[in-house]
Protein backbone atom coordinates (compact mmCIF):
# COMPACT_ATOMS: atom_id res chain seq x y z
CA UNK A 1 0.00 0.00 0.00
CA UNK A 2 1.19 3.63 -0.93
CA UNK A 3 0.74 6.28 1.91
CA UNK A 4 0.76 9.54 1.84
CA UNK A 5 0.83 12.06 5.12
CA UNK A 6 0.03 15.62 5.03
CA UNK A 7 -0.16 17.69 7.94
CA UNK A 8 3.31 17.72 9.77
CA UNK A 9 3.08 19.13 13.36
CA UNK A 10 3.30 17.89 16.75
CA UNK A 11 1.77 14.83 16.45
CA UNK A 12 1.50 14.50 12.82
CA UNK A 13 5.36 13.87 12.48
CA UNK A 14 6.18 11.43 14.69
CA UNK A 15 3.24 9.24 13.41
CA UNK A 16 4.18 9.95 10.01
CA UNK A 17 7.79 8.36 11.40
CA UNK A 18 5.70 5.51 12.28
CA UNK A 19 5.07 4.77 8.59
CA UNK A 20 8.14 4.97 7.36
CA UNK A 21 9.67 3.21 10.06
CA UNK A 22 7.54 0.30 9.68
CA UNK A 23 8.81 0.29 5.40
CA UNK A 24 5.65 1.47 3.67
CA UNK A 25 6.31 3.43 0.38
CA UNK A 26 5.41 6.89 1.91
CA UNK A 27 5.09 10.41 0.56
CA UNK A 28 4.82 14.01 2.46
CA UNK A 29 2.93 17.15 2.32
CA UNK A 30 3.31 20.45 4.81
CA UNK A 31 2.44 23.43 4.98
CA UNK A 32 5.69 25.17 5.27
CA UNK A 33 7.89 23.00 3.02
CA UNK A 34 11.08 22.79 5.23
CA UNK A 35 9.06 20.45 8.10
CA UNK A 36 8.62 17.94 5.57
CA UNK A 37 11.41 18.16 3.83
CA UNK A 38 13.51 17.58 7.26
CA UNK A 39 11.19 14.58 7.72
CA UNK A 40 11.78 13.04 4.09
CA UNK A 41 15.31 13.52 4.63
CA UNK A 42 15.49 11.94 8.03
CA UNK A 43 12.83 9.01 7.58
CA UNK A 44 13.58 8.43 2.92
CA UNK A 45 9.83 9.64 2.63
CA UNK A 46 9.15 11.60 -0.81
CA UNK A 47 9.15 15.40 -0.17
CA UNK A 48 5.56 15.96 -2.12
CA UNK A 49 5.06 19.67 -3.08
CA UNK A 50 1.47 19.90 -3.41
CA UNK A 51 -1.33 17.65 -1.79
CA UNK A 52 -2.47 16.26 -5.24
CA UNK A 53 1.22 15.13 -5.60
CA UNK A 54 1.25 13.49 -1.96
CA UNK A 55 -1.52 11.66 -3.04
CA UNK A 56 -1.20 10.63 -6.75
CA UNK A 57 -0.34 7.17 -5.88
CA UNK A 58 -1.41 6.90 -2.44
CA UNK A 59 -4.16 4.12 -1.54
CA UNK A 60 -3.99 5.45 1.75
CA UNK A 61 -3.68 9.37 2.57
CA UNK A 62 -3.73 10.57 6.26
CA UNK A 63 -4.35 14.62 7.00
CA UNK A 64 -3.85 16.07 10.50
CA UNK A 65 -4.66 19.74 10.37
CA UNK A 66 -5.55 21.73 13.84
CA UNK A 67 -9.28 21.97 12.42
CA UNK A 68 -11.76 20.09 9.94
CA UNK A 69 -12.25 23.62 7.62
CA UNK A 70 -8.69 23.43 7.12
CA UNK A 71 -9.06 19.59 5.89
CA UNK A 72 -11.91 20.47 3.44
CA UNK A 73 -10.09 23.67 2.29
CA UNK A 74 -7.24 20.93 1.19
CA UNK A 75 -9.71 18.79 -0.16
CA UNK A 76 -10.99 21.02 -2.49
CA UNK A 77 -8.44 23.59 -2.92
CA UNK A 78 -5.84 24.46 -6.03
CA UNK A 79 -3.59 21.37 -6.27
CA UNK A 80 -6.31 19.57 -3.84
CA UNK A 81 -6.99 15.51 -3.05
CA UNK A 82 -10.22 16.23 -4.99
CA UNK A 83 -8.39 15.73 -7.96
CA UNK A 84 -5.20 14.18 -7.02
CA UNK A 85 -6.45 11.47 -5.24
CA UNK A 86 -7.31 8.04 -7.24
CA UNK A 87 -11.14 6.01 -7.16
CA UNK A 88 -10.88 3.38 -4.67
CA UNK A 89 -8.54 4.98 -2.11
CA UNK A 90 -9.15 6.13 1.58
CA UNK A 91 -8.75 9.77 3.04
CA UNK A 92 -7.58 8.70 6.89
CA UNK A 93 -8.12 12.06 8.70
CA UNK A 94 -6.66 12.16 12.25
CA UNK A 95 -7.40 15.77 12.76
CA UNK A 96 -10.13 16.28 15.97
CA UNK A 97 -12.53 17.77 13.64
CA UNK A 98 -16.19 18.77 14.23
CA UNK A 99 -18.65 15.81 12.65
CA UNK A 100 -20.59 18.63 10.14
CA UNK A 101 -17.36 19.30 8.32
CA UNK A 102 -16.13 15.83 8.19
CA UNK A 103 -19.71 14.65 6.83
CA UNK A 104 -19.11 17.11 4.20
CA UNK A 105 -15.59 15.95 3.61
CA UNK A 106 -17.21 12.04 3.09
CA UNK A 107 -19.94 13.37 0.55
CA UNK A 108 -17.59 15.73 -1.63
CA UNK A 109 -14.87 12.69 -1.89
CA UNK A 110 -17.61 10.36 -2.70
CA UNK A 111 -18.27 12.15 -5.68
CA UNK A 112 -15.13 10.97 -6.99
CA UNK A 113 -14.91 7.46 -5.74
CA UNK A 114 -12.80 7.96 -2.40
CA UNK A 115 -13.70 6.66 0.77
CA UNK A 116 -13.41 8.66 3.90
CA UNK A 117 -12.71 7.96 8.16
CA UNK A 118 -12.47 10.50 10.42
CA UNK A 119 -10.13 9.29 12.90
CA UNK A 120 -9.12 11.07 15.67
CA UNK A 121 -6.27 10.21 17.72
CA UNK A 122 -5.39 10.48 21.62
CA UNK A 123 -2.10 9.88 23.66
CA UNK A 124 -0.21 12.56 22.95
CA UNK A 125 3.25 13.35 20.92
CA UNK A 126 4.81 10.77 23.34
CA UNK A 127 2.02 7.94 22.28
CA UNK A 128 2.65 8.81 18.89
CA UNK A 129 6.19 8.54 19.23
CA UNK A 130 5.70 5.06 20.89
CA UNK A 131 3.32 3.74 18.02
CA UNK A 132 0.48 3.38 21.18
CA UNK A 133 -2.07 6.00 20.22
CA UNK A 134 -5.81 5.22 20.66
CA UNK A 135 -7.78 5.84 17.27
CA UNK A 136 -11.29 6.52 17.90
CA UNK A 137 -13.28 5.68 13.90
CA UNK A 138 -15.94 7.02 12.20
CA UNK A 139 -17.06 5.31 8.73
CA UNK A 140 -17.91 2.55 6.82
CA UNK A 141 -16.49 -0.74 9.21
CA UNK A 142 -15.00 -2.75 6.18
CA UNK A 143 -12.90 0.36 5.02
CA UNK A 144 -11.50 0.37 8.38
CA UNK A 145 -10.47 -2.99 7.85
CA UNK A 146 -8.80 -2.17 4.66
CA UNK A 147 -6.75 0.42 6.11
CA UNK A 148 -6.11 -1.33 9.42
CA UNK A 149 -2.65 -2.12 8.56
CA UNK A 150 -1.46 1.37 8.38
CA UNK A 151 -3.42 2.95 11.33
CA UNK A 152 -1.16 -0.15 13.49
CA UNK A 153 2.18 1.58 12.44
CA UNK A 154 1.09 4.50 15.20
CA UNK A 155 -1.90 3.11 17.33
CA UNK A 156 -2.58 0.42 19.80
CA UNK A 157 -6.32 0.62 20.41
CA UNK A 158 -8.29 1.01 17.28
CA UNK A 159 -12.05 1.36 17.86
CA UNK A 160 -14.91 1.58 15.17
CA UNK A 161 -17.28 4.49 17.25
CA UNK A 162 -19.99 4.50 14.13
CA UNK A 163 -20.55 6.21 10.75
CA UNK A 164 -18.64 9.20 9.98
CA UNK A 165 -18.44 12.10 12.61
CA UNK A 166 -18.43 9.35 15.27
CA UNK A 167 -15.01 9.39 15.71
CA UNK A 168 -15.13 13.31 15.99
CA UNK A 169 -17.62 12.97 18.53
CA UNK A 170 -15.99 10.62 20.65
CA UNK A 171 -12.93 13.14 20.91
CA UNK A 172 -14.45 15.72 21.46
CA UNK A 173 -16.40 14.41 24.68
CA UNK A 174 -13.10 13.11 25.61
CA UNK A 175 -11.44 16.41 25.20
CA UNK A 176 -13.91 17.97 27.62
CA UNK A 177 -13.33 15.21 30.22
CA UNK A 178 -9.40 15.88 29.49
CA UNK A 179 -10.15 20.13 30.17
CA UNK A 180 -12.92 19.98 32.86
CA UNK A 181 -10.22 17.46 34.91
CA UNK A 182 -7.57 19.75 34.46
CA UNK A 183 -9.56 22.64 35.20
CA UNK A 184 -10.83 20.84 38.73
CA UNK A 185 -7.45 19.73 39.45
CA UNK A 186 -5.76 22.80 39.31
CA UNK A 187 -8.50 24.73 41.21
CA UNK A 188 -8.39 22.26 43.98
CA UNK A 189 -4.26 21.77 44.43
CA UNK A 190 -4.25 25.71 44.40
CA UNK A 191 -6.65 25.37 47.47
CA UNK A 192 -4.59 22.76 48.91
CA UNK A 193 -1.35 24.60 48.68
CA UNK A 194 -2.82 27.84 50.09
CA UNK A 195 -4.45 25.50 53.05
CA UNK A 196 -0.43 24.60 53.53
CA UNK A 197 -0.59 21.02 52.03
CA UNK A 198 2.48 19.93 49.84
CA UNK A 199 0.40 19.19 46.44
CA UNK A 200 3.14 15.80 45.93
CA UNK A 201 1.73 14.68 49.26
CA UNK A 202 -1.78 15.51 48.30
CA UNK A 203 -1.59 13.69 45.13
CA UNK A 204 -0.01 10.42 46.32
CA UNK A 205 -3.28 10.39 48.06
CA UNK A 206 -5.50 11.89 45.32
CA UNK A 207 -3.80 9.34 42.89
CA UNK A 208 -4.87 6.42 44.95
CA UNK A 209 -8.70 7.76 45.78
CA UNK A 210 -11.57 8.42 43.55
CA UNK A 211 -10.67 11.82 42.27
CA UNK A 212 -7.73 10.84 40.33
CA UNK A 213 -7.33 11.66 36.64
CA UNK A 214 -4.93 11.70 33.63
CA UNK A 215 -4.23 14.97 35.05
CA UNK A 216 -4.01 14.42 38.27
CA UNK A 217 -2.09 10.89 37.59
CA UNK A 218 0.36 12.68 34.62
CA UNK A 219 0.10 16.21 33.73
CA UNK A 220 0.46 17.65 37.11
CA UNK A 221 3.00 15.52 38.12
CA UNK A 222 5.24 15.82 35.22
CA UNK A 223 4.66 19.19 33.68
CA UNK A 224 3.67 21.64 37.29
CA UNK A 225 5.37 19.93 39.93
CA UNK A 226 8.80 19.77 38.03
CA UNK A 227 7.91 23.21 36.31
CA UNK A 228 8.68 21.86 33.41
CA UNK A 229 5.26 23.25 31.40
CA UNK A 230 6.58 21.70 27.66
CA UNK A 231 4.49 22.44 24.62
CA UNK A 232 3.55 19.17 23.21
CA UNK A 233 -0.51 20.49 22.73
CA UNK A 234 -1.72 23.51 22.13
CA UNK A 235 -3.88 25.18 24.48
CA UNK A 236 -5.62 26.47 21.32
CA UNK A 237 -6.55 23.12 20.31
CA UNK A 238 -8.27 21.90 22.98
CA UNK A 239 -10.36 25.23 23.50
CA UNK A 240 -11.58 24.14 19.86
CA UNK A 241 -12.31 20.48 20.95
CA UNK A 242 -14.09 21.48 24.36
CA UNK A 243 -16.17 23.80 21.66
CA UNK A 244 -16.76 21.38 20.13
CA UNK A 245 -18.25 19.30 22.27
CA UNK A 246 -20.15 21.94 24.12
CA UNK A 247 -21.82 22.70 21.11
CA UNK A 248 -22.65 19.37 20.15
CA UNK A 249 -24.16 19.17 24.01
CA UNK A 250 -26.67 22.80 23.19
CA UNK A 251 -27.59 21.16 19.84
CA UNK A 252 -29.07 18.48 21.84
CA UNK A 253 -30.31 20.16 24.53
CA UNK A 254 -28.26 18.37 27.10
CA UNK A 255 -27.99 20.31 29.90
CA UNK A 256 -24.31 21.07 30.40
CA UNK A 257 -23.23 23.61 32.81
CA UNK A 258 -19.80 22.47 33.55
CA UNK A 259 -18.79 21.84 29.62
CA UNK A 260 -20.14 24.96 28.55
CA UNK A 261 -18.42 26.73 31.72
CA UNK A 262 -14.97 24.82 31.29
CA UNK A 263 -15.49 25.94 27.46
CA UNK A 264 -15.77 29.70 28.28
CA UNK A 265 -12.75 29.27 30.70
CA UNK A 266 -10.57 28.00 28.14
CA UNK A 267 -11.80 30.27 25.13
CA UNK A 268 -10.63 33.45 28.40
CA UNK A 269 -6.96 31.46 28.70
CA UNK A 270 -6.61 31.29 24.89
CA UNK A 271 -7.40 35.00 25.04
CA UNK A 272 -4.66 35.60 27.80
CA UNK A 273 -1.73 33.21 26.46
CA UNK A 274 -2.16 32.90 23.17
CA UNK A 275 -1.90 30.31 20.11
CA UNK A 276 1.47 28.81 20.75
CA UNK A 277 0.74 28.50 24.74
CA UNK A 278 1.05 23.96 25.79
CA UNK A 279 -2.85 23.19 27.70
CA UNK A 280 -1.23 22.49 30.68
CA UNK A 281 -0.29 25.79 31.13
CA UNK A 282 -3.83 27.06 32.28
CA UNK A 283 -2.60 25.39 35.65
CA UNK A 284 -0.83 28.71 35.42
CA UNK A 285 -3.48 30.98 35.11
CA UNK A 286 -4.89 29.34 38.06
CA UNK A 287 -2.04 29.63 39.74
CA UNK A 288 -2.00 33.33 39.31
CA UNK A 289 -5.27 33.96 39.89
CA UNK A 290 -5.12 32.78 43.23
CA UNK A 291 -1.79 33.89 44.14
CA UNK A 292 0.00 30.50 44.67
CA UNK A 293 2.60 27.99 42.84
CA UNK A 294 1.49 24.05 43.05
CA UNK A 295 5.24 23.14 43.49
P1 LIG B 1 0.24 21.68 15.30
O1 LIG B 1 -0.27 23.04 15.48
O2 LIG B 1 1.50 21.27 15.99
O3 LIG B 1 0.45 21.36 13.74
C1 LIG B 1 -0.53 21.67 12.81
C2 LIG B 1 -0.15 21.14 11.45
O4 LIG B 1 -1.17 21.51 10.52
C3 LIG B 1 1.16 21.72 10.92
O5 LIG B 1 1.76 20.77 10.06
C4 LIG B 1 0.66 22.93 10.11
O6 LIG B 1 1.52 23.30 9.07
C5 LIG B 1 -0.59 22.35 9.51
N1 LIG B 1 -1.58 23.38 9.15
C6 LIG B 1 -2.11 24.33 9.96
N2 LIG B 1 -3.04 25.03 9.31
C7 LIG B 1 -3.07 24.55 8.04
C8 LIG B 1 -3.80 24.88 6.89
N3 LIG B 1 -4.74 25.85 6.91
N4 LIG B 1 -3.57 24.19 5.75
C9 LIG B 1 -2.65 23.19 5.73
N5 LIG B 1 -1.90 22.83 6.79
C10 LIG B 1 -2.12 23.50 7.93
O7 LIG B 1 -0.96 20.71 15.71
P2 LIG B 1 -0.89 19.21 16.27
O8 LIG B 1 -0.03 18.39 15.40
O9 LIG B 1 -0.64 19.24 17.73
O10 LIG B 1 -2.44 18.80 16.10
C11 LIG B 1 -2.99 18.36 14.86
C12 LIG B 1 -4.37 17.76 15.18
O11 LIG B 1 -4.21 16.65 16.06
C13 LIG B 1 -5.30 18.74 15.89
O12 LIG B 1 -6.63 18.57 15.47
C14 LIG B 1 -5.15 18.36 17.36
O13 LIG B 1 -6.29 18.72 18.12
C15 LIG B 1 -4.93 16.86 17.25
N6 LIG B 1 -4.21 16.23 18.36
C16 LIG B 1 -3.01 16.72 18.84
C17 LIG B 1 -2.35 16.08 19.89
C18 LIG B 1 -1.06 16.58 20.45
O14 LIG B 1 -0.63 16.02 21.50
N7 LIG B 1 -0.38 17.55 19.87
C19 LIG B 1 -2.93 14.89 20.53
C20 LIG B 1 -4.14 14.42 19.90
C21 LIG B 1 -4.76 15.07 18.88
P3 LIG B 1 2.75 24.32 9.28
O15 LIG B 1 3.92 23.46 9.62
O16 LIG B 1 2.88 25.02 7.99
O17 LIG B 1 2.36 25.25 10.42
Amino acid sequence: MNIAFLGLGAIGRPMAARIAAAGLPLAVWNRTAERAAELARASGARHAKTPADAARDADVVITCLPVSPDVLALVEGPDGLLGGMKRGATLVDCTSGDPATSRKIAERLATVGVDFLDAPVSGGVSGAEKGALTIMVGGDATVLDRVRPVLETFGQKIVHCGDVGAGDTVKAVNQAFLAVHLLAAAEGLATLVKEGVDPTKALEVINASSGRSNSSMNLIPERVLTRAFPRTFRLALLEKDIRIAAEMARGHRVPSPVIQLTADVFTMARGELGEVADHVEIVRLVEQWAGVEIA
